[in-house]
């Protein structure tokens, strides 16, 4: 059965949709928000696609690791109702033009490097909120930039969705879970934990009063620069909602890292509240 029609079906049983968009690879960080939408809906749609529009020219889109047969068990062990996994073609017919651009929000962090990336994902999750048409959408709070620019999108575009946020989800030494994490060998899997001591030296200082975003920032290079296989892109405080660069932490700030492990690149942030 075609996935709106199954959610027409459920709607008019009175059920509440929640739905839950991945590039699968699943682990524990997008598992979460299969828990949150299973508190916060009746039903519980999980998609596994890997957005082709959302990868630069020069990132490895065929390297982008899968495993949709321990996907779908992870799923079905999690409660998830249905998974829909449709193809390229499914999700960018033959004519198909159109592309979402949010402007301002996108221009900082990740932004600044991936260029055409939020395009990328603004259009492909319209697409898919189109065809799911689901009553609330959940997004991890681990790619901080793109739950604003899909916040900004829904409300812009009226989609009619209610967008709910899950905490980043860690590995027990700290790192953030990623899909991308299966692509460290084992010396940059052991390095990669810096990134969170590093965020979290920034939360130290805070608490001892440390307001000026430079000097929080080069305390965290600081620490990151001590793993010999990091390569620092970008480490910035901003505004949690415009994505602004901050000089000063007057109101809870967002502070975004992306450093590269060899070919293998990890974002990272954390909310520091003065
Ligand atoms: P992805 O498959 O990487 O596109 O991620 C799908 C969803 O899972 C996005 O909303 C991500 O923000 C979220 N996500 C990925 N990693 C984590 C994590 N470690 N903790 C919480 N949410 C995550």
């Amino acid at each position: 059965m075609q996935v709106g029609k199954l959610v027409e079906r459920w709607r008019g049983a009175g059920m509440k949709v929640g739905f839950v968009p991945t590039m699968g690879a699943l682990h524990q960080g997008h598992l979460s928000l299969v828990s949150l939408a299973l508190g916060e809906a009746d039903r519980v749609i999980v998609s596994i696609f890997v957005n082709p529009s959302q990868f630069d020219r020069g990132e490895d889109l065929s390297s982008y690791p899968s495993n949709f047969d321990e996907d779908l068990k992870k799923l079905d062990e999690a409660g998830a109702h249905c998974v829909f996994f449709p193809s390229v073609d499914e999700i960018y017919p033959e004519g198909f033009s159109t592309s979402i651009h949010v402007s301002g929000l996108t221009d900082t962090l990740c932004g600044r490097f991936r260029s055409g990336h939020f395009d990328g994902v603004a259009t492909v999750c319209a697409i898919l909120l189109s065809i799911v048409r689901p009553d609330i959408a959940l997004f991890g709070r681990k790619d901080a930039q793109q739950l604003a620019v899909i916040r900004r999108m829904v409300d812009d575009l009226r989609l009619g969705v209610e967008i709910h946020a899950g905490d980043i989800v860690r590995e027990p030494d700290g790192l953030a879970m990623s899909s991308r994490n299966s692509c460290l060998d084992p010396e940059e899997r052991k390095q990669a934990s810096v990134i969170n001591s590093g965020l979290s030296r920034a939360a130290e200082l805070v608490l001892e009063g440390e307001r000026d975003a430079e000097r929080i920032c080069s305390a965290v290079r600081e620490v990151i620069d001590k793993a010999s296989l990091a390569t620092l892109q970008y480490l910035e405080l901003v505004d949690p909602d415009s994505m602004k660069p901050l000089s000063k932490l007057t109101t809870p700030a967002l502070l975004a890292v992306a450093v590269y492990f060899g070919h293998t690149r990890l974002i990272d942030n954390l909310i520091l509240e003065p």
